[in-house]
Protein backbone atom coordinates (compact mmCIF):
# COMPACT_ATOMS: atom_id res chain seq x y z
CA UNK A 1 0.00 0.00 0.00
CA UNK A 2 1.51 3.20 -0.98
CA UNK A 3 -0.71 6.52 0.86
CA UNK A 4 -0.42 8.90 -2.14
CA UNK A 5 -2.98 11.06 -0.59
CA UNK A 6 -0.53 11.98 1.96
CA UNK A 7 2.23 12.98 -0.42
CA UNK A 8 3.28 16.49 -1.41
CA UNK A 9 3.02 16.89 -5.28
CA UNK A 10 7.21 17.06 -4.56
CA UNK A 11 6.95 13.42 -3.14
CA UNK A 12 4.51 12.17 -5.73
CA UNK A 13 7.50 13.56 -8.46
CA UNK A 14 9.74 10.85 -6.96
CA UNK A 15 7.14 8.32 -6.87
CA UNK A 16 6.25 8.71 -10.63
CA UNK A 17 10.04 9.25 -11.20
CA UNK A 18 10.10 5.31 -9.66
CA UNK A 19 7.35 4.13 -12.09
CA UNK A 20 9.46 6.11 -15.09
CA UNK A 21 6.83 8.47 -15.67
CA UNK A 22 8.16 12.19 -15.92
CA UNK A 23 7.24 14.54 -13.44
CA UNK A 24 4.04 16.32 -14.98
CA UNK A 25 2.66 13.40 -14.24
CA UNK A 26 2.24 14.01 -10.93
CA UNK A 27 0.77 17.42 -10.62
CA UNK A 28 -2.23 15.91 -13.02
CA UNK A 29 -2.33 13.17 -10.01
CA UNK A 30 -2.23 15.47 -7.31
CA UNK A 31 -4.74 17.72 -9.46
CA UNK A 32 -7.14 14.69 -9.62
CA UNK A 33 -6.93 13.70 -5.57
CA UNK A 34 -7.67 17.40 -4.99
CA UNK A 35 -11.22 16.83 -7.01
CA UNK A 36 -12.18 13.59 -5.18
CA UNK A 37 -12.20 10.95 -7.80
CA UNK A 38 -13.08 7.84 -6.70
CA UNK A 39 -11.42 5.46 -8.63
CA UNK A 40 -8.42 5.62 -10.85
CA UNK A 41 -10.67 5.13 -14.19
CA UNK A 42 -11.96 9.06 -13.89
CA UNK A 43 -8.00 10.01 -14.52
CA UNK A 44 -8.62 9.90 -17.96
CA UNK A 45 -5.55 11.94 -19.00
CA UNK A 46 -3.25 9.46 -16.73
CA UNK A 47 -1.67 6.58 -19.14
CA UNK A 48 -3.15 3.43 -18.18
CA UNK A 49 0.37 1.88 -16.74
CA UNK A 50 0.22 4.40 -14.14
CA UNK A 51 -3.09 4.22 -13.50
CA UNK A 52 -2.79 0.25 -13.04
CA UNK A 53 -0.05 0.75 -11.14
CA UNK A 54 -1.83 3.22 -8.64
CA UNK A 55 -4.28 0.38 -8.27
CA UNK A 56 -1.67 -2.33 -7.66
CA UNK A 57 -0.60 0.14 -4.98
CA UNK A 58 -4.29 0.00 -3.36
CA UNK A 59 -5.82 1.95 -5.39
CA UNK A 60 -8.10 4.91 -4.67
CA UNK A 61 -10.02 5.15 -1.12
CA UNK A 62 -12.84 7.46 -1.55
CA UNK A 63 -14.56 8.75 1.93
CA UNK A 64 -18.09 7.65 1.36
CA UNK A 65 -21.26 9.16 2.87
CA UNK A 66 -22.63 6.79 6.07
CA UNK A 67 -24.55 9.26 7.11
CA UNK A 68 -26.04 12.93 6.43
CA UNK A 69 -27.64 15.38 8.02
CA UNK A 70 -28.92 18.83 6.84
CA UNK A 71 -29.97 21.66 9.47
CA UNK A 72 -33.12 22.71 8.12
CA UNK A 73 -32.76 26.04 10.32
CA UNK A 74 -29.11 27.09 8.33
CA UNK A 75 -28.45 24.78 5.88
CA UNK A 76 -25.33 23.45 8.06
CA UNK A 77 -24.31 19.73 7.20
CA UNK A 78 -23.10 17.11 9.21
CA UNK A 79 -21.40 14.12 7.55
CA UNK A 80 -21.13 11.08 9.30
CA UNK A 81 -17.77 9.61 6.66
CA UNK A 82 -16.93 6.01 6.10
CA UNK A 83 -13.11 5.79 6.23
CA UNK A 84 -11.31 2.80 4.37
CA UNK A 85 -10.87 1.00 7.41
CA UNK A 86 -14.62 0.82 8.44
CA UNK A 87 -13.86 3.57 11.17
CA UNK A 88 -16.21 6.62 10.92
CA UNK A 89 -15.59 10.44 11.35
CA UNK A 90 -17.64 13.57 11.28
CA UNK A 91 -17.00 16.98 9.06
CA UNK A 92 -19.08 19.84 9.69
CA UNK A 93 -20.15 22.05 6.98
CA UNK A 94 -21.06 25.70 7.87
CA UNK A 95 -22.14 28.91 5.87
CA UNK A 96 -21.68 32.11 6.59
CA UNK A 97 -21.92 35.60 4.66
CA UNK A 98 -18.06 35.40 4.68
CA UNK A 99 -17.81 31.88 2.93
CA UNK A 100 -18.05 28.47 3.73
CA UNK A 101 -16.62 26.82 6.31
CA UNK A 102 -15.96 23.07 7.30
CA UNK A 103 -14.78 21.75 10.59
CA UNK A 104 -12.80 18.39 10.37
CA UNK A 105 -12.18 15.64 12.74
CA UNK A 106 -8.25 14.78 13.63
CA UNK A 107 -8.29 11.32 14.74
CA UNK A 108 -10.72 8.31 15.24
CA UNK A 109 -12.42 9.26 18.66
CA UNK A 110 -9.86 11.24 21.34
CA UNK A 111 -7.88 10.40 23.91
CA UNK A 112 -8.13 13.53 25.91
CA UNK A 113 -10.78 12.73 28.08
CA UNK A 114 -12.86 16.12 28.63
CA UNK A 115 -15.38 15.60 30.75
CA UNK A 116 -18.17 17.27 29.03
CA UNK A 117 -17.22 16.02 25.47
CA UNK A 118 -18.90 13.23 23.19
CA UNK A 119 -16.10 12.47 21.60
CA UNK A 120 -13.70 11.11 23.60
CA UNK A 121 -16.29 8.78 25.37
CA UNK A 122 -14.94 5.32 23.04
CA UNK A 123 -11.21 6.70 23.77
CA UNK A 124 -8.90 6.75 20.74
CA UNK A 125 -8.99 4.34 18.19
CA UNK A 126 -6.44 6.00 15.72
CA UNK A 127 -4.94 8.81 14.00
CA UNK A 128 -5.97 10.37 10.66
CA UNK A 129 -3.39 10.24 7.88
CA UNK A 130 -3.04 13.62 6.12
CA UNK A 131 -4.82 12.39 3.57
CA UNK A 132 -7.74 11.71 5.40
CA UNK A 133 -7.44 15.21 6.73
CA UNK A 134 -7.69 16.29 2.91
CA UNK A 135 -10.16 14.57 1.99
CA UNK A 136 -12.95 15.66 4.47
CA UNK A 137 -12.42 18.90 2.60
CA UNK A 138 -12.30 17.53 -0.93
CA UNK A 139 -15.18 15.15 -0.56
CA UNK A 140 -17.25 17.69 1.78
CA UNK A 141 -16.69 20.45 -1.36
CA UNK A 142 -17.89 17.85 -4.03
CA UNK A 143 -20.72 16.40 -2.05
CA UNK A 144 -22.34 20.00 -1.32
CA UNK A 145 -20.84 21.27 -4.48
CA UNK A 146 -19.79 24.51 -3.02
CA UNK A 147 -16.34 26.08 -2.80
CA UNK A 148 -14.61 25.58 1.06
CA UNK A 149 -12.90 28.68 2.20
CA UNK A 150 -12.47 28.23 5.82
CA UNK A 151 -10.64 24.88 6.98
CA UNK A 152 -11.66 24.99 11.67
CA UNK A 153 -9.27 21.85 13.14
CA UNK A 154 -11.97 21.30 15.91
CA UNK A 155 -13.99 18.01 15.27
CA UNK A 156 -13.20 15.25 17.04
CA UNK A 157 -9.82 14.82 18.33
CA UNK A 158 -6.74 16.74 19.30
CA UNK A 159 -5.08 17.75 16.42
CA UNK A 160 -1.88 18.50 18.41
CA UNK A 161 -1.73 14.53 19.42
CA UNK A 162 -1.69 13.72 15.81
CA UNK A 163 1.05 16.58 14.82
CA UNK A 164 2.92 15.19 11.95
CA UNK A 165 -0.22 14.35 10.20
CA UNK A 166 -1.37 17.12 10.77
CA UNK A 167 1.47 19.44 9.56
CA UNK A 168 1.66 17.73 6.65
CA UNK A 169 -2.20 18.40 6.17
CA UNK A 170 -1.68 22.05 6.35
CA UNK A 171 0.91 21.97 3.49
CA UNK A 172 -1.24 19.78 1.15
CA UNK A 173 -4.09 22.14 1.77
CA UNK A 174 -2.31 25.02 1.14
CA UNK A 175 -0.58 23.59 -2.38
CA UNK A 176 -1.45 26.34 -5.16
CA UNK A 177 -1.95 22.99 -7.04
CA UNK A 178 -4.50 21.53 -4.39
CA UNK A 179 -7.02 23.59 -2.69
CA UNK A 180 -4.86 26.46 -2.14
CA UNK A 181 -6.56 27.38 1.26
CA UNK A 182 -4.18 30.58 2.86
CA UNK A 183 -3.31 29.71 6.26
CA UNK A 184 -5.38 32.57 7.82
CA UNK A 185 -8.32 31.03 6.93
CA UNK A 186 -7.33 28.10 8.72
CA UNK A 187 -7.87 27.46 12.86
CA UNK A 188 -6.75 25.14 15.38
CA UNK A 189 -7.84 24.35 18.10
CA UNK A 190 -6.28 22.31 21.17
CA UNK A 191 -6.86 21.02 24.71
CA UNK A 192 -3.27 22.62 25.73
CA UNK A 193 -0.38 20.52 24.42
CA UNK A 194 2.08 22.73 25.53
CA UNK A 195 5.12 20.87 23.31
CA UNK A 196 2.83 20.66 20.55
CA UNK A 197 2.12 24.48 21.07
CA UNK A 198 5.60 25.38 21.43
CA UNK A 199 6.64 23.65 18.04
CA UNK A 200 3.83 24.96 16.07
CA UNK A 201 5.22 28.24 17.47
CA UNK A 202 8.23 27.73 15.77
CA UNK A 203 6.77 26.96 12.55
CA UNK A 204 5.48 30.60 11.88
CA UNK A 205 2.02 29.87 10.30
CA UNK A 206 -0.35 32.54 10.17
CA UNK A 207 -2.78 29.87 11.17
CA UNK A 208 -5.32 30.60 14.03
CA UNK A 209 -4.52 28.71 17.31
CA UNK A 210 -7.65 28.36 19.76
CA UNK A 211 -6.87 26.75 23.24
CA UNK A 212 -9.59 25.23 25.04
CA UNK A 213 -9.27 26.84 28.37
CA UNK A 214 -12.82 26.79 30.25
CA UNK A 215 -12.14 27.22 33.07
CA UNK A 216 -9.42 29.77 34.60
CA UNK A 217 -8.57 28.16 37.71
CA UNK A 218 -6.56 24.38 38.25
CA UNK A 219 -9.30 22.97 40.78
CA UNK A 220 -12.10 23.29 37.69
CA UNK A 221 -10.11 23.15 34.56
CA UNK A 222 -8.39 19.77 35.82
CA UNK A 223 -11.72 17.93 36.67
CA UNK A 224 -13.11 18.90 33.20
CA UNK A 225 -10.01 18.42 31.54
CA UNK A 226 -7.57 15.38 32.99
CA UNK A 227 -4.96 17.08 30.65
CA UNK A 228 -4.63 19.68 33.25
CA UNK A 229 -3.68 17.74 35.61
CA UNK A 230 -0.26 17.16 34.63
CA UNK A 231 0.00 20.89 33.05
CA UNK A 232 -1.43 23.36 34.80
CA UNK A 233 -3.32 26.74 34.48
CA UNK A 234 0.17 29.07 34.71
CA UNK A 235 2.10 26.90 32.39
CA UNK A 236 -0.87 27.01 29.95
CA UNK A 237 -0.68 30.73 29.70
CA UNK A 238 3.12 30.65 29.51
CA UNK A 239 3.17 28.84 26.47
CA UNK A 240 0.25 30.70 24.91
CA UNK A 241 2.61 33.90 25.55
CA UNK A 242 5.25 32.11 23.84
CA UNK A 243 3.28 31.35 20.98
CA UNK A 244 2.17 34.94 21.14
CA UNK A 245 5.57 35.78 21.21
CA UNK A 246 7.08 34.07 18.16
CA UNK A 247 4.23 34.71 15.79
CA UNK A 248 2.25 37.78 16.78
CA UNK A 249 -1.07 35.75 16.07
CA UNK A 250 -3.73 36.66 18.54
CA UNK A 251 -4.84 33.23 20.69
CA UNK A 252 -8.50 32.25 20.57
CA UNK A 253 -9.57 30.94 23.98
CA UNK A 254 -12.71 28.50 23.81
CA UNK A 255 -14.63 28.76 27.03
CA UNK A 256 -17.83 26.36 27.06
CA UNK A 257 -20.26 27.69 29.61
CA UNK A 258 -21.27 24.89 32.41
CA UNK A 259 -23.85 25.79 34.53
CA UNK A 260 -22.52 26.03 38.61
CA UNK A 261 -19.45 24.77 37.16
CA UNK A 262 -16.88 27.36 35.12
CA UNK A 263 -19.48 30.68 35.17
CA UNK A 264 -19.68 32.41 38.47
CA UNK A 265 -18.27 36.02 38.61
CA UNK A 266 -15.00 34.89 40.49
CA UNK A 267 -14.16 32.86 37.86
CA UNK A 268 -14.77 35.69 35.30
CA UNK A 269 -12.81 38.03 37.41
CA UNK A 270 -10.08 34.95 37.68
CA UNK A 271 -9.83 34.86 33.39
CA UNK A 272 -10.03 38.76 33.18
CA UNK A 273 -6.46 38.71 35.35
CA UNK A 274 -4.90 35.93 33.54
CA UNK A 275 -5.75 37.60 30.13
CA UNK A 276 -5.66 41.44 30.68
CA UNK A 277 -3.04 43.13 28.47
CA UNK A 278 -2.71 40.18 26.00
CA UNK A 279 -3.66 40.09 22.79
CA UNK A 280 -6.92 37.49 22.96
CA UNK A 281 -10.14 36.73 21.97
CA UNK A 282 -12.47 34.77 24.32
CA UNK A 283 -15.08 32.58 22.74
CA UNK A 284 -18.47 31.82 25.00
CA UNK A 285 -20.05 28.78 23.71
CA UNK A 286 -23.17 28.20 25.69
CA UNK A 287 -22.37 24.23 26.50
CA UNK A 288 -23.94 21.72 24.11
CA UNK A 289 -25.92 19.13 26.04
CA UNK A 290 -24.16 15.62 25.59
CA UNK A 291 -26.80 12.56 26.41
CA UNK A 292 -23.98 10.78 28.65
CA UNK A 293 -22.98 13.82 30.35
CA UNK A 294 -24.89 15.31 33.78
CA UNK A 295 -23.53 19.15 33.02
CA UNK A 296 -25.90 21.08 31.87
CA UNK A 297 -25.53 24.67 29.40
CA UNK A 298 -24.99 27.95 31.67
CA UNK A 299 -27.56 30.46 32.52
CA UNK A 300 -25.12 33.22 32.71
CA UNK A 301 -23.34 33.54 29.57
CA UNK A 302 -24.26 37.05 28.56
CA UNK A 303 -23.23 38.10 32.73
CA UNK A 304 -20.12 36.11 32.30
CA UNK A 305 -18.97 37.77 28.81
CA UNK A 306 -20.22 41.63 30.00
CA UNK A 307 -17.93 41.05 32.93
CA UNK A 308 -14.95 40.59 30.41
CA UNK A 309 -15.61 43.16 28.21
CA UNK A 310 -15.75 45.75 31.12
CA UNK A 311 -12.09 44.66 32.00
CA UNK A 312 -11.42 45.46 28.54
CA UNK A 313 -10.99 41.49 27.36
CA UNK A 314 -12.88 40.61 23.88
CA UNK A 315 -15.94 38.32 24.35
CA UNK A 316 -18.11 36.72 21.94
CA UNK A 317 -20.74 34.03 22.25
CA UNK A 318 -20.49 31.51 19.58
CA UNK A 319 -23.78 31.27 16.91
CA UNK A 320 -25.67 27.82 17.19
CA UNK A 321 -25.19 26.67 13.78
CA UNK A 322 -26.87 23.42 13.32
CA UNK A 323 -28.64 23.14 16.50
CA UNK A 324 -31.84 20.91 14.87
CA UNK A 325 -28.97 18.10 13.79
CA UNK A 326 -26.55 18.01 16.70
CA UNK A 327 -23.72 19.46 15.08
CA UNK A 328 -21.67 19.65 17.63
CA UNK A 329 -19.10 17.00 16.95
CA UNK A 330 -18.85 13.28 18.29
CA UNK A 331 -22.69 13.04 18.50
CA UNK A 332 -23.34 11.77 15.53
CA UNK A 333 -20.39 8.81 15.48
CA UNK A 334 -21.54 8.33 18.96
CA UNK A 335 -25.11 7.53 18.27
CA UNK A 336 -24.03 5.40 15.19
CA UNK A 337 -21.43 3.69 17.22
CA UNK A 338 -24.63 2.91 19.85
CA UNK A 339 -27.34 1.97 17.46
CA UNK A 340 -24.87 -0.47 16.50
CA UNK A 341 -24.06 -1.62 19.64
CA UNK A 342 -27.46 -2.05 20.47
CA UNK A 343 -27.89 -4.15 17.60
CA UNK A 344 -25.81 -6.74 18.82
N1 LIG B 1 -9.18 18.55 20.92
C1 LIG B 1 -9.32 19.88 20.44
C2 LIG B 1 -10.33 20.05 19.30
C3 LIG B 1 -11.62 19.32 19.37
S1 LIG B 1 -12.92 19.89 20.38
C4 LIG B 1 -9.65 20.82 21.57
O1 LIG B 1 -9.82 20.37 22.68
O2 LIG B 1 -9.68 22.02 21.34
C5 LIG B 1 -13.52 21.37 19.70
C6 LIG B 1 -14.08 22.32 20.75
O3 LIG B 1 -15.39 21.91 21.21
C7 LIG B 1 -13.20 22.39 21.99
O4 LIG B 1 -13.11 23.71 22.44
C8 LIG B 1 -13.99 21.54 22.96
O5 LIG B 1 -13.61 21.77 24.26
C9 LIG B 1 -15.42 21.94 22.62
N2 LIG B 1 -16.45 21.04 23.10
C10 LIG B 1 -16.41 19.70 23.26
N3 LIG B 1 -17.58 19.23 23.75
C11 LIG B 1 -18.39 20.30 23.90
C12 LIG B 1 -19.72 20.47 24.36
N4 LIG B 1 -20.46 19.44 24.78
N5 LIG B 1 -20.23 21.71 24.36
C13 LIG B 1 -19.50 22.77 23.93
N6 LIG B 1 -18.25 22.68 23.50
C14 LIG B 1 -17.68 21.45 23.47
Amino acid sequence: MTDLKSMTPEELVSWCRLQGQPAFRAKQLFQWLSRGVTSTEEMTNLPKALRAKIDQEGGISPLTVERKQVSKLDGTIKYLWRLADGNCIETVLMRYHHGNSVCISSQVGCAMGCAFCASTIGGKVRNLTAGELLDQVIFTQKDADLTISNIVLMGIGEPLDNYDNVRRFLTLVHHPDGLNIGMRHISLSTCGLIKGMDRLAEEGLQLTLSVSLHAPDDATRSALMPINRGIGVEALFAACRRYFAKTGRRISYEYAMIEGVNDTPQQAALLADQLEGTVAHVNLIPLNHVQESPLRPSTHVSAFQRQLEKRGITATVRRRLGSDIDASCGQLRRKAQKSREERT
